[in-house]
């Protein structure tokens, strides 16, 4: 049976442009911190990667610093912010865990900024919000990500940089499901920090980056050598900066992924009962959220796989996690939560790939209904 691979949010299966560099970099022995020889072939290498990844998030590459993710990028904005007198947080109601759960850790107040039931950030509230700031909470810290990992939402990030901005703010934006597939300049979207992580657009696991502009301040939260200009310690992953760059330069050289297979499937499950969620607000291409009341998203999602469709419930980043999606209940959906699947392709994904997965979807609803219906035995 053929497998189809449609959880590219989660991670996305490595491009062999990043295997091909990894493998040779791997190959190539030495560490950037040293003089000799071996240890200046390995500074290039990060170098020519930190120009490649500037070039994917804006800014001089002298303001990117790698890290091992997503999820450390997004907490050292966090963790830098609050070190530099930000005591009060505001952070989305959609935002990854890593960045709910590393303000609530800080030490400051978290306010959370709630969004439309379309999934899209309240900026109203937002204004309101900073308009009636207390300077007692320091400067006022908004994290609000670009696309949502679940829906696919894309946030108003450069309207809210400019609310932020007057209020002499920091805006930290989560671009790690964005990035390769929409523009993720930070300077063109009027954010301080930006975040993101190879994994989702190609690269290997555990290699992000954050850059940073010149109204943020970095505070090293990792101890040790002086690496990335001090602020993040530890000898960097050579070979796997140097897939991350590659896989970014693929991502970045290809037109973006055309909505029109995604939109077909969307048509096809709407008729047999589904609702797409978000489906009136700007979403990524790839990305598929879709509800089916009264067929539990795990039962979806096993009936898929045996089918040969990898897709998940919710947001997958934290393997077997069951529970509700709090994005969804942000969106004052808690009724379509737990019968929510989201679907999500990529570079490697084709038109037939998305049929496919609609036929498969509809034969596995089929029988679900028909069993069902049955009289018990
Ligand atoms: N932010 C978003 C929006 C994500 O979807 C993920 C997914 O894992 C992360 C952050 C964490 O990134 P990483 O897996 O590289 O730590």
């Amino acid at each position: 049976m053929s497998q189809v691979y449609l959880d590219y949010n989660a991670t996305a299966p490595v491009r062999p442009e990043a295997i091909e560099a990894m493998t040779r970099v791997l190959g190539q022995v030495g560490n950037p911190s040293s003089i000799h020889a071996a240890g200046r072939a390995a500074r290039a290498v990060v170098e020519a990667a930190r120009n490649d990844i500037a070039a994917l998030i804006g800014g001089p590459a002298s303001t990117v610093i790698f890290t091992g993710g997503g999820t450390e990028a997004n907490a050292l904005a966090v963790d830098s912010a609050v070190a530099t007198g930000s005591r009060r947080l505001l952070i989305s109601a959609i935002e990854h865990d890593c960045v709910i759960e590393t303000a609530k850790a800080s030490g400051a107040a978290v306010e959370i900024l709630p969004v439309t039931p379309d999934g899209v950030a309240d900026l109203d509230w937002l204004k309101a919000r900073l308009a009636a700031w207390d300077a007692a909470d320091g400067r006022p810290f908004v994290a609000l990500m670009l696309a949502n990992n679940e829906t696919g939402v894309i946030q108003p990030v450069l309207a809210a940089s400019e609310i932020v901005r007057a209020a002499e703010g920091w805006l930290h934006v989560d671009a790690v499901q964005a990035a390769g597939k929409i523009m993720t300049d930070s300077r063109a979207l009027g954010a301080d920090t930006l975040a993101v992580s190879a994994h989702k657009l190609g690269g290997p696991q555990g290699v992000g980056a954050l850059t940073f502009g010149p109204r943020a301040t970095m505070v090293r939260t990792q101890h040790g050598g002086g690496q990335e200009r001090g602020r993040r310690a530890g000898t960097e992953n050579v070979a796997g900066v140097a897939a991350f760059a590659a896989a970014a330069r693929a991502a970045l050289s290809e037109p973006q992924i055309d909505p029109e297979p995604r939109d077909a499937v969307a048509e096809r499950l709407k008729a047999a009962g589904a609702v797409v969620i978000a489906e009136g607000a700007p979403r990524l291409t790839n990305t598929l959220c879709v509800s089916t009341p009264g067929w539990s998203s795990d039962l979806q999602v096993m009936a898929l796989d045996l089918a040969g469709f990898m897709v998940s419930a919710g947001s997958a980043c934290s393997s077997g996690k069951v529970k509700a999606s709090p994005v969804l209940a942000a969106m004052q959906l808690d009724d379509l939560a737990g019968s929510a699947i989201r679907v999500s392709g990529g570079w490697g994904t084709t038109p037939a790939d998305w049929a496919a997965f609609a036929d498969a979807w509809i034969a596995a609803h089929t029988s679900f209904v028909a069993r069902r219906r049955a009289p018990a035995a």
